[in-house]
């Protein structure tokens, strides 16, 4: 079932792969008809994960990124609309020579064909390719056809790692098998036995019950994985190798490694458990509710971001979700937001929650709480300082108000002429861009360099026309591109704030957690 772990544990198997050496990358197949994630509503499918070269991704592509280390680029996500259109376009084209393409082969042939692609373009020596959806439904089975062909071709360097969900009823206090029996025969109906299961659940499974597992699902007991629910996934890996799990692994593709070198991991691990002191952050959104119940997937990036920034200065987070609407219902509330020790505003879209989000920019900058805001939240502190330091009472982007006399934030030319032709789908401004940073400025303190590179995802910018003005009032523009004509960064002086800066990029797409991104590292200091 979607959320029981698959993306950590490609992840975390990719990770205990490289710590033995090896050059390892990681595919996800997501079974959805949407050609990419760009177009799904956050609250229903968590974070849109932008690559360096611009593809719009599931967020356990950022997971693969965070654990392994690498960039992932585009090749390495497919969805089912992506593989179709390629199939369908290459008929079009007569490549297939007049034959009659078929869901089967066809289909399964296209997804081996990405998957080795993907593996050729990054010289992975290991593959590791997630199959998203839940064995048995309808939507994945052509990709579990590819992984029986290429099983077939390749016998001894296909493996399956089957992660599967053993529920502990709590009237009942009993680790139970049955579902992992039946969805190994599931599998099994499709020509697929799994070389290893791993174990999702609350607590550790025990022995009698790999035996169980072992004897039912025809898999080796030493092959049978624990994988009890962890407080930090960074521990998964670490978890994995009690297990003994790489040296199996490479044992069954008969490869032959150097011992495991996961020393800087453990020592992180070991840092977010013994660190006691407590840095409270509040995030101000609004994609967290999905009826009864509260996600924080679609911010997962930044969260996990805060969460390196944290440790490296060997602190503990403790992240708050506030939802920006209350902001708006009631001013008073606004007051609650001095028990934090700094704020982000994270990108987002719409109008839903804006006026709360800009009352909680405008309390941040007046109380000098440590602010950070990404995307949106950049141009929401735009229109924030226009309205309340320059008097430009009507203030505000164009995708809110159209008609405001001060748009200091607007559309970019080429995206309007995109959205006048109805091309939403992986139109916006997307992927990674050069910026230049001002001498002088916080940002350029931080990154210790002139020139970055970061990932972007909008369709609206800064809009110059403002820009002296909004200068002569007291902001910085601390980063623009190359040409100067996007305003890429803002921010207060350091005279007159701790922090407080906005990106129009997502740093957090690029933050890991050996390598904690320095405007998160900034943000947290200032925090402290
Ligand atoms: N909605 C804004 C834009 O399109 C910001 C996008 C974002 O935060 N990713 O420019």
């Amino acid at each position: 079932m979607s959320g029981v772990g698959k993306g950590i544990a490609t992840a975390s198997i990719g990770k205990i792969l490289q710590s033995r050496g090896f050059r390892v990358t990681a595919v996800k197949i997501d079974p959805y008809l949407n050609v990419d994630a760009g177009t799904m509503n956050p609250v229903e499918h968590g974070e849109v994960f932008v690559t360096e070269d611009g593809d719009e991704t599931d967020q356990d592509v950022g997971n693969y990124e965070r654990f392994l280390n690498v960039n992932i680029y585009r090749d390495n996500y497919m969805t089912t609309g992506r593989v179709y259109q390629t199939v369908i376009n290459k008929e079009r084209n007569l490549d297939y020579g007049g034959k009659c393409v078929e869901a089967v082969p066809h289909i399964p042939l296209e997804v081996i064909r990405r998957i080795k692609r993907a593996a050729e373009k990054t010289k992975a020596e290991v593959t590791i390719i997630e199959v998203g959806g839940t064995v048995g439904e309808y939507q994945n089975v052509l990709f579990l056809e590819a992984a029986r062909m290429m099983h077939l071709k390749n016998p001894s360097d296909v493996l399956f790692v089957f992660v599967s969900y053993l529920p502990i009823p709590s009237k009942i206090g009993e680790m139970k098998t049955k579902p992992t029996q039946m969805a190994v025969k599931e599998l099994n109906s499709v020509g697929i036995q799994p070389d290893f299961i791993l174990c999702r659940a609350e607590r550790p499974i025990d022995g009698p019950r790999k035996e169980k597992i072992a004897m039912f699902c025809n898999v080796n007991k030493e092959d049978i994985i624990s994988a009890p629910d962890v407080n930090n996934v960074y521990d998964v890996p670490l978890n994995f190798e009690k297990e003994r799990l790489s040296e199996k692994i490479l044992k069954k593709l008969n490869l032959k490694a150097p011992k495991k070198d996961l020393n800087d991991w453990r020592k992180l691990v070991a840092v977010s458990q013994k660190a006691k002191k407590e840095i409270k952050i509040g995030i101000i959104g609004k994609y967290f509710e999905t009826g009864d119940f509260i996600l924080s997937d679609s911010y997962i990036s930044v969260i996990e971001s805060i969460k390196y920034g944290c440790w490296r200065h060997k602190c503990r987070p403790i992240i708050s979700w506030i939802n920006s609407d209350i902001y708006e219902k009631d001013k008073n509330k606004l007051k609650e937001l001095s028990d934090y020790d700094c704020l982000v505003v994270p990108g987002g879209f719409g109008s839903r929650g804006i006026e709360g989000k800009i009352s909680a920019i405008q309390y941040a900058r007046e109380n000098k709480i440590p602010f950070l805001g990404l995307c949106y939240g950049m141009q929401l502190a735009t229109v924030e300082f226009a309205r309340h330091v320059c008097g430009l009472g009507d203030a505000n982007t164009t995708e809110i108000n159209p008609a405001t006399k001060n748009p200091v934030i607007h559309i970019m030319p080429e995206q309007a002429e995109k959205l006048a032709k109805k091309q939403y789908g992986n139109t916006m401004r997307l992927g990674a861009y050069p910026c230049v940073l001002k001498k002088g400025t916080l940002s350029r303190a931080l990154y210790g360099k002139n020139k970055i590179f970061e990932r972007h995802r909008h369709r609206y910018e800064f809009n110059n026309n403002f820009r002296e003005r909004l200068e002569a009032s007291g902001l910085v523009i601390a980063g623009a591109s190359p040409d100067n004509k996007l305003v890429e960064i803002i921010e207060l002086p350091k005279s007159v704030h701790p922090f407080f800066v906005g990106v129009q990029f997502h740093p957090e797409f690029k933050s890991r957690p050996l390598l904690p991104h320095p405007l998160f590292l900034g943000l947290i200091e200032a925090a402290i």
